[in-house]
């Protein structure tokens, strides 16, 4: 396609929304969104859109196809995406399996991962949440024996965990909150990247899907501070060049909490049916944090 030969000059700008189609897009995701869209336009750059609809738990084909009618009503436009293809696709992550699976087989045959068969309890937390952020509890290390046995052919049936290097100081620099120093082994501990019931985990599909996607910077919430460093490690682990990152202050209530983690009030669809404008939404997010305050 001639259209990727326009945007593969070398440092040309490729930005992601990767939205996961759990619930209505609220004001907080419309604030990263907003972000991410005119940074790439303001470099010239390209905007991809990209479904992470994973988790067949949480994930709802209504909500993927509300994400993007309130994005398109939020005047955010991108140039590659499910809705209109692209050079790098699938962009739907359920359709990339294979990109993962190689990636796992890699990191397996390097001995940078292990089977952990600790129990349910144990790793609950650690199963799911891709764009939430809620952070994985530090795992114990129980399991990292089988980390250079492993031969299994596929990963069905553990929680495939990442070996991290126990007191590297992962360092990078944010291009809003500036530099960044996460420990491993003591700010978080062996994630997973693969789950026992065969979904690849939210690290290790991010990771995969940045690369191949050719993106260059990154922008997000910045509750995933610490899965950047867990991802910059994949990165490495896999031999492939990590984006730069923007991690975006969080919205919060006037009682502190974060809007992610709220109700549903303040979705998109329902600022729009009490007849909010779009360039309301867009003011509204443009400001520094000050939501409710
Ligand atoms: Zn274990």
């Amino acid at each position: 396609m001639t259209g990727s030969s326009m945007d593969s000059s070398p440092g040309a700008y490729r930005g992601r929304l990767a939205p996961s189609p759990t619930g209505l897009l609220h004001l907080g995701h419309a604030r990263t969104f907003w972000t991410a869209a005119q940074r790439a336009m303001e470099r010239g750059g390209t905007l991809i859109l990209r479904n992470e609809d994973l988790d067949p738990q949480r994930c709802r084909a209504e909500f993927a196809a509300a994400m993007i009618e309130d994005l398109r009503w939020l005047g955010i436009s991108w140039s590659e995406g499910p809705d209109c293809g692209g050079p790098v696709g699938p962009y739907v992550q359920s359709e990339r399996r294979e990109f993962y699976l190689a990636a796992w087989k890699r990191l397996r045959d390097a001995g940078k991962i292990y089977p952990c068969t600790c129990s349910r309890k144990d790793v609950a937390t650690a199963a799911g949440a891709p764009n939430e952020g809620d952070d994985e509890p530090m795992y114990s290390g129980k399991c990292r024996s089988r980390a250079s046995a492993s031969t299994f052919p596929d990963p069905v049936g553990a929680n495939w965990r990442f070996l991290v290097p126990d007191g590297e100081m992962i360092c990078f620099t944010d291009l809003h909150l500036g530099p960044q120093q996460i420990i491993a082994g003591k700010d978080f501990g062996d994630f997973v990247v693969w789950r026992r019931d065969d979904v690849p985990a939210y690290q290790l599909a991010v990771v995969v899907d940045d690369a191949a996607m050719k993106i260059t910077e990154v922008v997000r919430g910045a509750d995933l501070l610490k899965s950047t460093a867990r991802q910059i490690l994949l990165f490495r682990a896999l031999a492939l060049a990590a984006p730069e990152y923007f991690h975006c202050d969080l919205v919060r209530d006037d009682a502190g909490i974060r809007l992610a983690k709220r109700h549903d009030s303040l979705s998109i669809r329902k600022l729009r049916q009490s007849g909010w404008k779009p360039e309301q939404v867009r003011d509204d997010v443009s400001r520094p944090i000050s939501f409710g305050g």
